[in-house]
């Protein structure tokens, strides 16, 4: 595979250019201008941020990315797969206020916003790869039908990726409903009974109730998570 150039820049801005200004030079120096958008559907892939929380882009940079795309004659919109957790993005109308709310509405970015798999998360592609851990990843419909797939991401510390950027913007978070369901079964936590004091917070905070506290110990494994 050939590798990919990786450019870096701080986010020190200048009186003669702004911090939007040197997206738009980083864009164009990464080679934006030698994709061919001209009537393509471009899917900027972000995460819109949970309700009540600042951990995402602002909408700002989003428009940046969109009008440089209609610039180049291509149609973009912003778009996101429903989350399995229970959150305020787990089904397309939750998640739509949710980006709203946030500040992703077609006023602010110039652009619409698309929930890729769809109202309840089912609208999904089958995409066969026979890798070692997934046959068959089932992708959200409105990425896969895209023409052109840019991922504009934040990045994070991630339980399970290690830290989350593009790969895991792209990779984890284009998966449907039932592709994130797939990502995050092998994952389940255990807990090492011999450290337990068993407090019971791990029950209180678990969106699914799935740790029992039984006999003063967690129990070793979770079943309904
Ligand atoms: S009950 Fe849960 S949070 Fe408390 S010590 Fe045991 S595993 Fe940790």
């Amino acid at each position: 595979m050939e590798q990919s150039k990786v450019y870096f820049t701080t986010f020190k801005a200048t009186e003669h250019e702004n911090l939007l200004q040197k997206l738009h030079r980083l864009m164009k120096t990464a080679g934006f201008e030698q994709i061919d958008f001209t009537d393509k559907y471009a899917a900027i892939k972000i995460h819109f941020g949970e309700y009540g929380n600042l951990a995402f882009l602002r909408p700002n940079y989003a428009k940046v990315v969109a009008d440089y795309v209609k610039e180049l004659g291509g149609k973009p919109f912003l778009t996101d797969c429903n989350t399995l957790y229970v959150g305020s993005r787990k089904n397309a109308l939750d998640h739509l206020d949710t980006a709203y709310v946030n500040g992703f509405s077609p006023l602010q970015t110039g652009c619409h916003v698309l929930i890729a798999d769809g109202l309840k998360g089912t609208d999904e592609t089958l995409v066969p790869l026979n890798g070692e851990y997934v046959k068959e990843a089932k992708i959200g419909h409105a990425i896969m039908d895209a023409d052109v797939l840019i991922s504009l991401t934040h990045f994070k510390g991630h339980e399970m990726t290690g830290f989350g950027g593009t790969i895991k913007n792209i990779g984890m978070g284009s998966g449907s409903r039932a592709g994130k369901m797939e990502q995050h079964c092998d994952g389940k936590p255990s807990v090492d009974q011999s450290l337990c004091v068993g407090c019971g917070a791990c029950g209180r905070i678990c969106a699914h109730g799935a740790p029992v506290i039984k006999d003063r110990k967690a129990p070793l494994t979770m079943t309904n998570v």
